[in-house]
């Protein structure tokens, strides 16, 4: 009543800052609902980009989805029941129809979708095809494209953008309020970014982006405008975390200056038993240079397991003992650390050098000797695990402090190891190998090193996927290698949720396993065993003592044993193939052949064959990422990292390197972007990342 006739579209006077609820069609119930989706302003409603588009060509004709696919379908609701089943669980169920016939919709145990979904409806579905008295689709997601007396979209022949939508806020309530407000506040964006890079980006103008993205005539339009967004930031991100490289560089001049001294490395170089690989030559290249300029070393090696980091950690730690500083390798298990000890003295015997270990468990006075040794100087390497950095242990000249596994430990953890020196250098150690591009994104003021190129002579990997009808086959083979003397690996997932019977399934495979193979010695390790124990467990099967062992996903890091060839994983479909690649990197350490069956059930076989298809971690790395996204492996908003909402990898590669060449140059010529033709990127950049105002506060 209150609103004046011949006013339909925006108020005049709406800026991208005003406040959503006093657009048009936007009341203070709306104006909350938005809120929870992040959308507080005009502009933000401008920013809230459709996650899907749909047209005829990106839906599949019910006739002709098939069992076992993943489809998107759209038909007409014909009918509709909600049936209890024997267990008490209610179904909604519906029928829908296009051109080509009919498909039947399952929802367990969600009966209350009777309210929402009539026939007569234009119903999107997306989910999985399974058989059940016939096909079904148990949806994943249903969007009403029209209500029973409208005619559907996409008979119009539209592009139909969807919404990420929210409880009490339809996707089309929403895409209804974007197309309304869209053309008066497009009139207010002001385009940031200098004519020049954007061309150079191959990007559109960004009022064209935008528009493009809400209301584009095809999906290669859309994609055109994602790609303008997507550059916009990674070029943000790029500028920041370059800055932030920048200033941890600066605060790390003053560092150790070593000089190649050529004694204990000559020597090493000279008595290995092996040639290095070109990848572990040109490592070892990068960390002296490092470690022979005036700035601290912060630098991360990454590499697949089997790649030789340690060889390439060795190298560093005797460039710092030629110039009478001490190093240590701190690991994050006990196994582990006293595998590198073992490793390390046998590189080292030749060299003369014997390293020193240090273990919370060892014996008072042992752990009293080597401390002292070591604040005396007289040990001059030493091998440990977090007894490394407690309080009562201290060094005489801490140079180099290397750090194996490194995400194993917390930020103050490693911190208070490199306190024990005075400014030492800092190798990191990593054997998740990411993309080098991602690896610069997430870990924002590191250098970086990759081992990509494995050392001869290993056995290969032999990885299948098996289904369950195969599994007595698969455990023959198990058995039978066991009994020639082989070890194997069964590996069990445990997921959160359902911890507890994850972990009663471990235990009954463990059972199962002893009561059909009385002869052979079944091991159980999982994570909720005392550290003691389960090393206990694991030390019997390096000995040779097991030949099986049950595990759940703790067997990851901390175990070597070249005799183990045959790992066999359950659901595998549970697991990130980034996770799956570092299981199946505990067999494969011999020379000898050996193998990883993938058992399952068919869920998700083809990125299970795309894994059993390739031994290159990076690849994988790629795979995983773009299953999993950019944001999820860069930090969300709660964790304080940046949040990336537009931009993919491994698609947006190619924008990523331009982002980061243009955000070099820029850096380059104003570090901290104060220069007036900078002025509105650095506003720009502070509006997406707020935590990057941390970095350009100062000039
Ligand atoms: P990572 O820590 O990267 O998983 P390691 O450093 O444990 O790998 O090395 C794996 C194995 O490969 C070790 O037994 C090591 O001695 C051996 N190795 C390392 N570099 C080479 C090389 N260039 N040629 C042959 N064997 C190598
Ligand atoms: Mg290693």
């Amino acid at each position: 009543m209150e609103r004046p006739e011949g006013r339909q579209r925006s108020v005049p006077g709406i800026q991208l800052d005003t406040p959503v609820k006093f657009l048009k069609g936007v009341g203070e119930r709306r104006a909350d609902a938005l809120a929870r989706l992040g959308i507080t302003t005009a502009g933000d409603l401008l920013y809230h980009i459709p996650h899907r588009y749909i047209d005829a060509s990106s839906v599949t004709p019910v006739a002709r989805a098939r069992v076992g696919e993943d489809v998107a379908c759209v038909g007409a609701v014909v009918t509709k029941a909600v049936t209890p089943t024997r267990r008490g669980l209610r179904i909604f169920s519906a029928v829908i129809r296009d051109a080509s016939g009919v498909l039947e919709c399952v929802w367990p145990g969600q009966p209350f979708l009777d309210r929402t979904i009539q026939p007569g409806q234009t119903l999107l579905v997306a989910g999985p095809i399974r058989f059940y008295h016939g096909r079904q689709m148990a949806p994943r997601e249903y969007v009403v494209l029209a209500e029973a007396d409208a005619e559907s979209p996409l008979d119009a022949g539209r592009v139909l953008p969807v919404y990420p939508a929210t409880e009490g806020l339809s996707h089309r309530v929403i895409r209804g309020l974007v197309d309304r407000h869209l053309d008066s506040l497009l009139a207010q964006v002001a385009d940031t970014l200098p004519d020049e890079i954007r061309r150079a980006a191959n990007v559109l103008p960004l009022a064209d982006a935008l528009h493009m993205v809400h209301r584009p005539a095809s999906s290669g339009e859309a994609e055109r405008g994602r790609q303008r967004l997507a550059f916009d930031e990674l070029l943000d991100l790029q500028l920041t975390l370059g800055r932030a490289r920048g200033i941890a560089r600066r605060e790390r001049v003053g560092g150790l200056r070593f000089e190649l001294r050529k004694t204990f490395t000559s020597a090493l170089r000279a008595s290995l038993p092996f040639e290095l690989t070109g990848d572990q030559r040109a490592a070892i290249g990068e960390i002296v240079a490092d470690m022979a300029s005036p700035h601290r070393m912060h630098r991360l090696l990454m590499g697949d397991v089997g790649t030789g980091k340690t060889v390439v950690a060795l190298f560093a730690m005797l460039l710092a003992l030629e110039n009478d500083c001490q190093a240590a390798l701190m690991a994050p298990t006990e196994l582990l650390a006293e595998q590198h000890h073992a490793t390390l003295t046998q590189l080292l015997e030749p060299v003369g050098l014997a390293p020193e270990l240090l273990l919370g468990r060892l014996n008072a006075p042992a752990k009293g000797a080597a401390r002292a040794r070591l604040a005396a100087g007289s040990a001059r390497l030493v091998v440990g695990t977090h007894a490394l950095f407690q309080d009562d242990v201290s060094f005489q000249r801490l140079g180099l402090v290397v750090i194996d596994e490194q995400h194993r430990f917390g930020v103050e953890q490693r911190a208070a190891l490199i306190a024990k020196g005075s400014a030492p250098d800092v190798l990191l150690l990593s054997a998740t190998p990411i993309p080098r591009s991602l690896a610069l994104t997430r870990f924002g003021d590191l250098d970086v090193s990759v081992l990509r190129e494995r050392p001869p002579g290993r056995g290969r990997i032999r990885t299948g996927v098996r289904a369950p009808g195969q599994r007595r086959q698969v455990f023959e083979f198990v058995a039978r290698a066991c009994r020639d003397g082989g070890q194997a690996y069964v590996v069990l997932p445990v997921i959160e949720e359902s911890e507890k019977a994850d972990l009663r399934a471990a235990t009954t495979m463990a059972e199962r396993l002893r009561e059909l193979w009385p002869d052979l010695e079944i091991g159980l390790v999982h994570g909720r065993l005392k550290p003691d124990e389960r090393d206990g467990v694991m030390r019997r099967f390096r000995a040779g003592e097991v030949q099986v062992l049950v595990a759940t996903t703790v067997i990851e890091v901390g175990i070597d044993v070249a005799n183990a060839t045959i790992m066999v994983i359950e659901h595998p479909e549970r697991f990130g193939l980034a996770q799956l690649h570092q299981l199946r990197g505990r067999v494969g350490r011999g020379s000898a052949e050996s193998y990883c069956i993938l058992l399952t059930a068919g869920e998700s076989a083809d990125r299970l064959r795309a894994f059993a298809a390739t031994e290159d971690g990076f690849r994988i790395a790629e795979m995983d990422l773009a299953e999993r996204g950019l944001g999820d492996l860069i930090g969300t908003r709660q964790s304080g990292g940046f949040d990336v909402r537009f931009s993919r990898l491994p698609e947006d590669e190619g924008l990523l390197a331009i982002a980061r060449i243009r955000s070099e140059a820029i850096l380059e010529s104003d570090p901290a972007l104060i220069r007036s033709d900078n002025r509105a990127l650095k506003a720009r950049i502070l509006a997406r990342f707020p935590r990057a105002v941390e970095f350009f506060r100062t000039g």
